[in-house]
């Protein structure tokens, strides 16, 4: 049996009542490791540390600060393969991709290092004689980071980023069914030069420690990535207390393909937006919105792609596509195949549980042809390895297409016409807007987020992150006449 992984509680790794154990989703007779789940008290010790600690940071000069993060980010830089490899081995995604996600996350930490140095105020005169104004940011205190399991490593690190980089103490929970990943990031961070308590680590299932930390009255600010029925009832806690609160969620994304786009590009950039990660990414490309005139010639292109896509063991040479992440989720993957039938699509290609010579949770890329916008399938986020084309007839259908959903993450247009371009980029109701380019894959220098149902508060990421990680204080200043 493994090692237990702990947590990490006011600066001490420490055990709780109960522990989980990670399996696999690739392999489940590999037991990736057993993980403590943090107990109600933990919670509460770490809480009262962080707040001594969140103060001694803050005094921290701004170079001490710096180093600290980029020593974090520079060591996530140069361990990318192995810390990608077990990424891969407990959420499911193919190598370059984990990899990948550790490396930008790295980036993430040496993008705020620089930050810390760039953190300037503003200065006015009164509107009253001898009196000056000095207006500057100041850290909110202890923040809350509730991740989920399809990034587990980015996503943590694009809010535990800033959060430290603006004098904040963080707790984070991340999710149950990617712990591993938890553990190797705290394990970095916990070395580094910071106040005992700065940084803690409580695993544990949501609806348990998460509610109880976002209940919490000592919690000054919650940043969420996860369901829209979790982030409602997070957003719920957090006003009972009047806490700062942050939420990226779900999203419905659309590739708009025009009939003067390049159709070779068109399908390469629908099949990596809609099978990336397994179709497990906030900004998957979920609804095809195509053009009539391209619409076969098109339609031909991704089906053959998505037959010829090799899934596989994540860690595998030549996998393109891993499992899904847990039984449930391939459950209501399938649940949600059978459901775009029974309205009326047809589906093209797969959409169905593959066996493998290694026991996971495997499934066949699927294309839902021959679908509308009302349909379920195309109104609800499936977060799964599937996509559907919608088949319009002008631009301004697939505008109005692509604008006809609750969401509003991301959304992408191929075609050759800069007027179009234009006018797609300047009227999709999106937070993020792509043309001949990915619906997925953004950026770590400027903000990410969405309209509608996709995200509540302010902006993640680049600068607009001190929006949500500090808070303002204006001084006035009478320095009476010289003497
Ligand atoms: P959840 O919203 O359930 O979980 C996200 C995070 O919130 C996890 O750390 C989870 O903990 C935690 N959590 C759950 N309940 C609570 C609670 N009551 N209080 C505090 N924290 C809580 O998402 P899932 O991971 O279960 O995924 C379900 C669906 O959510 C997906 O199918 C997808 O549609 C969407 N999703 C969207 C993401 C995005 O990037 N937009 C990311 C992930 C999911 P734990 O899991 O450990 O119980």
């Amino acid at each position: 049996m493994a090692d237990t992984q702990l947590n990490l509680i006011a600066g001490n790794w420490v055990a709780g009542e109960s522990e989980i154990e990670n399996r696999n989703p690739s392999d489940l007779s590999d037991l990736v490791g057993m993980f403590a789940q943090a107990t109600g008290d933990q919670l509460e010790a770490t809480l009262d540390q962080a707040r001594q600690a969140q103060i001694e940071w803050a005094a921290y000069g701004l170079e001490r600060k710096q180093a600290v993060l980029n020593a974090i980010g520079t060591e996530m830089m140069a361990r990318a393969e192995e810390l990608g490899r077990l990424l891969c081995r407990e959420e499911g995604k193919p190598l370059a991709e984990g990899k990948g996600e550790v490396y930008r996350a790295g980036q993430f930490f040496t993008y705020y290092a620089a930050e810390c140095l760039r953190q300037l105020g503003e200065n006015a005169d009164s509107v009253r004689d001898g009196v000056e104004i000095d207006v500057r940011r100041e850290p909110v205190g202890i923040v809350a980071v509730i991740s989920p399991w399809n990034f587990p490593t980015a996503t943590a690190s694009w809010k535990i980023a800033p959060a430290l980089c603006y004098g904040n103490a963080v707790v984070w929970k991340p999710a149950n069914i990617t712990p591993a990943s938890a553990v190797a990031l705290a394990e970095i961070i916990e070395r580094q030069d910071i106040p005992k308590g700065l940084f803690s680590l409580v695993m544990g299932s949501g609806r348990s420690i998460g509610q109880r930390l976002v209940e919490s009255p000592k919690v000054d600010a919650i940043t969420f990535t996860g369901s829209v029925p979790v982030g409602k009832g997070i957003a719920t806690a957090a006003i009972q207390n009047l806490t700062k609160v942050q939420m990226e969620m779900g999203s419905k994304n659309a590739l708009a393909v025009m009939d003067d786009a390049d159709l070779d590009l068109a399908a390469t950039l629908a099949l990596g937006g809609a099978f990336g990660g397994t179709g497990q990414k906030c900004t998957a490309s979920s609804r095809l919105v195509v053009h009539a005139a391209v619409h076969d010639a098109f339609v031909e292109k991704v089906i053959a792609g998505a037959k010829a896509m090799k899934v596989g063991h994540a860690l595998e040479e030549g996998t393109q596509m891993g499992p899904v992440v847990s039984a449930q989720q391939l459950q209501e993957n399938l649940d949600y195949v059978a459901l775009g039938v029974s309205e009326g699509a047809e589906l093209a290609c797969g959409g169905a549980r593959l066996e493998m010579p290694h026991d996971g949770f495997y499934m066949s890329p699927g294309v839902f042809l021959s679908t509308t916008n009302d349909m379920r399938i195309n109104r609800e986020e499936m977060f799964a390895p599937l996509t559907s084309v919608i088949k319009v007839h002008s631009y301004d259908e697939a505008l109005a297409t692509v604008n006809d959903t609750n969401f509003g993450l991301t959304s992408g247009i191929v075609t050759q016409s800069l007027a179009r371009a234009t006018h797609f980029r300047r009227n999709a109701r999106t937070g993020v807007v792509t043309v001949n380019l990915p619906t997925a894959g953004t950026d770590y220098h400027v903000p990410f987020g969405g309209r509608g149902d996709s995200s509540y508060g302010p902006r993640e990421q680049g600068k607009s992150a001190s929006e949500f990680y500090t808070t303002v204080k204006t001084a006035y200043i009478s320095a009476g006449a010289p003497a």
